[in-house]
């Protein structure tokens, strides 16, 4: 990924940018979404074999 702010390419899971030193947030917000979907798709399927 790119850091937020100065676009250079930083590793993934680097929150901290070793160029300018500015915190990425996009890491957390990304993984917070992921969560958020698979949660939803979890509790989708549990429902759908549940209920029929
Ligand atoms: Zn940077």
């Amino acid at each position: 990924m790119k850091c937020h702010y100065c676009k250079e390419s930083i590793g993934r899971r680097v929150k901290q940018c070793p160029h300018c030193g500015k915190v990425n947030p996009t890491v957390n917000t990304q993984e917070i979404i992921l969560w958020t979907i698979g949660m939803s798709l979890l509790l989708y399927l549990l429902g759908w074999v549940s209920g029929g």
